[in-house]
């Protein structure tokens, strides 16, 4: 189910775009545009023999041996026919067997190529029938991609320590799914073998732990909501566990035993975290699988309703001042980040990786509201302003769709100057946090495209800001405000130089008189208009720290 929202896909394979690989959330060099890879299509597009199909649920049932660094097991995949058809795509990586795929008794056959699976039935399964197949596989998994993909590690004790982090490499690096961001199950189960001394930390509640009596413990986690692919998650260690309540809702904390008491002072902050995203956004997306967090080796990631944690219990990011403007140290960038995204990527997801700023920019956006809520407005101007630094401005933040290529690292930071910039241009706060909350509302547990953010936020405002949308996330450039001054005739003329013709998007002008700067509300266009001014070039301001623009003075 949660297919997205549009009903038409529009699959544009453009062959001068390629695949971006962005490397951990620095700032990276820009990436050489490059055709679509066959591997890259039988991923990125949803093809027929995808959209043939509705997920209804998963049974993820696997046995991990950690000193073969082995996994094996099967998935039970549930699914709708939504037409008449005797064939569907599943993923799995190349390099793991396949070794059945049954649909009752009957072994079905299968077709690989590269990471694609095609699974063929003996009938035609007719529309609206629901499906059951069980697809066993197994091998070793390699460790690859931006985050790991999934890691058979050792902890600093030497102890064994395997998670996964497969965003952006996919999940069937490791587990056979239909993987993509478009559909997604209804609920799932997940069943994790692994050696009596470990303990796995997964999504969702423990329903069940059984002693297998040859050496091997099963945890059984169970997911009731909706889960994307990737969120999916094994974090299996020695862990130390300690909870707390927000209300009802339970908050359950993992860390290695010898970080107990770092953990118990740091992930304090997850507490008035949740109650302020609570306050903006709405409810916690996943009370009845509860809130987690659970140390891991790489950074973070927002594994649902599990968000993983490496952020060495320190304030900033990897230690750092990540914004660079000194409110960054104020509290821990991947317990914000990472959590925000239970709003803004899990709840709400992006359906192709195109348009995921629809997680990256959202969640970026939502540390600033953090920030707004924890320490006041005048640090949450400066924390949004600091990513101006990280911005590139070099490709659009929404990349081609249906080829697996994933966004530049703009995508976050100017996602989140963006969305700044819009609520100056809505100019009233009431109005604005209205908004935002009726936009997580409207879409919560959906999977949507751009265009249902836009259609949204031009239906509540009244207006049309689509120029403005396709100004910021279609195209590469900024903005920029020309003004030319006419000083002998007390006159400056102002228009917008922008890719987008339409573009029209108003902007605070003005000047600063006894420490206080006057603001004046100016509507551009990208036609030249004129107004009378009495100031001079050099101390006519124009609110960037509001509006992310270039100003070109003549
Ligand atoms: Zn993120």
């Amino acid at each position: 189910m949660r297919l997205n929202l549009l009903s038409q896909l529009i699959c544009l394979v453009l062959p001068t775009l390629g695949v971006l690989t962005p490397a951990q959330q620095a700032p990276s060099a820009p990436s050489r545009p490059s055709a679509p890879s066959r591997a890259d299509i039988l991923r990125g597009e949803y093809g027929p023999l995808r959209a043939n199909n509705d997920l209804l649920s998963y049974d993820l049932d696997i046995r991990v041996d950690p000193e073969k660094k082995f996994i094996g097991g099967k998935n039970t995949i549930r699914f709708k026919m939504l037409k008449d058809d005797n064939r569907i795509q599943l993923d799995l990586f190349d390099n793991l067997k396949v070794d059945k795929i049954l649909y009752g008794s009957t072994e079905l056959k299968y077709t690989r190529e590269l990471g694609a699976v095609f699974v063929d039935f003996p009938a035609t399964l007719k529309k609206n029938s629901v499906q059951s197949i069980e697809f066993h596989y197994s091998g070793s998994p390699k460790e690859t991609g931006r985050f790991g993909g999934i890691r058979f590690g050792k902890d600093p004790a030497g102890r064994h320590w395997i998670t996964t982090a497969c965003q952006g490499v996919g999940a069937s690096v490791w587990w056979p799914n239909k993987d993509q961001q478009r559909d997604e199950v209804e609920n799932m189960r997940l069943r994790v073998a692994i050696p009596n001394a470990l303990t796995d930390v997964s999504n969702g509640r423990l329903v069940g732990k059984t002693d297998l009596g040859d050496g091997y413990t099963r945890y059984d986690w169970a997911i009731s909501y909706p889960i994307n692919n990737y969120g999916v998650s094994l974090n299996i260690g020695h862990y130390e566990h300690f909870s707390d309540k927000l209300g009802d809702l339970s908050l359950d904390f993992y860390c290695l035993p010898e970080n107990l008491e770092k953990a118990k002072r740091q992930f304090a902050q997850a507490k008035p975290m949740i109650e302020a995203f609570q306050k903006y956004f709405g409810e916690y997306p996943f009370k009845r699988d509860g809130y987690k967090l659970i140390e891991v080796p790489y950074s973070g990631m927002e594994h649902q309703s599990a968000v993983t944690y490496g952020n060495r219990f320190a304030n900033g990011y990897l230690e750092r001042d990540w914004t660079g403007v000194g409110v960054s140290p104020k509290f821990d960038f991947i317990i914000v980040h990472e959590s925000a995204h239970e709003w803004f990527g899990n709840s709400i997801t992006g359906a192709d990786i195109s348009d995921m700023w629809i997680q990256e920019g959202w969640a970026t956006y939502a540390e600033c509201v953090y920030v707004e809520a924890l320490f006041g407005k005048e640090d949450a101007l400066k924390y949004v302003n600091g990513y101006k630094s990280k911005v590139r401005n070099q490709q659009p933040i929404i990349t081609a769709r249906g080829v697996n290529q994933t966004p530049s690292q703009d995508q976050y930071f100017k996602g989140a100057l963006f969305l700044h910039t819009l609520r100056s241009v809505v100019d009233d706060d009431i109005r604005w946090w209205k908004i935002i909350r009726a936009y997580y509302d409207r879409f919560k547990y959906r999977n949507i495209m751009t265009e249902d953010v836009v259609a949204f936020f031009n239906q509540q405002t009244g207006k049309n800001l689509t120029p403005i949308f396709d100004q910021y996330l279609r195209r590469a450039a900024l903005p920029a405000l020309e003004l030319r001054f006419q000083e002998s005739d007390g006159v400056v003329s102002y228009r917008w130089k922008t890719d987008v013709k339409e573009f029209a998007m108003p902007v605070k002008v003005g000047r600063t008189l006894d420490w206080q700067i006057l603001w004046q509300t100016i509507q551009p266009t990208t036609e030249w208009k004129t107004m009378k001014t009495d100031l001079i070039k050099e101390v006519f301001e124009v609110a960037t720290d509001l509006y992310y623009i270039d100003v070109i003075k003549n």
